[in-house]
């Protein structure tokens, strides 16, 4: 187990207190489809604060190549607000240096990252994370948000899942993790 409910609900709370304080007059938070979903819903009744939210989706060109393109854009314009973008994890850090620049293209007062999991040891660009929930090793993360293959999202905490088991058969994990 990578992180239990439990654990995941008190990074939740302490992430929302750190925005809260970090933004007295309000923030924009920017969630990154789909994973980011179930982090986003979480953390904004953590947010003591006016927070609204919008979405972004993207999708590789090339699985592990860090080129993503915009799926479906943000309903609203972010020029002279305070955005945080939102996401379920960085590993490489590819996705999020695009995201970043293409938010910054547009103007916002203030830009900043909070990503539920730090994969740091993945790292090929340097991020920079404003917000972090919890830093996990080497593993592929499965659950909150978090799939192989459209499965596992609806998981209440976070496992690590065997890739090659995985890639063999989506699949592999269904019936120990969802004994039904
Ligand atoms: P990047 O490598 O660009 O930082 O991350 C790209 C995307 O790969 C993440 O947004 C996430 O969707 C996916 N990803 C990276 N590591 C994991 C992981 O451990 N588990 C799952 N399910 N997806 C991951």
């Amino acid at each position: 187990m990578l992180a239990g409910a439990d654990e995941l609900r008190s990074q939740v709370a302490r992430l929302g207190r750190e925005l809260s304080g970090a933004y007295p007059d309000g923030v924009l938070l920017v969630a990154v489809l789909k994973g980011a979903l179930w982090f986003l819903a979480d953390l904004v009744r953590s947010v003591s604060v006016p927070c609204a939210v919008d979405f972004l989706a993207i999708s590789s060109y090339a699985e592990g190549t860090g080129r993503v393109r915009i799926v479906k854009d943000l309903d609203c314009d972010i020029s002279g607000r305070d955005v945080v973008l939102v996401e379920d994890i960085v590993d490489t850090g590819l996705t999020l240096a695009y995201l970043l620049g293409e938010m910054e293209r547009r103007g916002p007062r203030s830009l900043a990252v909070c990503t539920l999991l730090d994969k740091a040891a993945r790292r090929i660009v340097p991020a920079r994370l404003d917000f972090v929930g919890l830093r996990i090793a080497d593993e592929f993360a499965l659950g909150y948000g978090l799939d192989f293959a459209e499965r596992y999202r609806n998981l209440d905490h976070i496992v690590a899942g065997d890739l090659s088991r995985l890639q063999q058969d989506p699949d592999a994990h269904v019936k120990e993790l969802f004994p039904g």
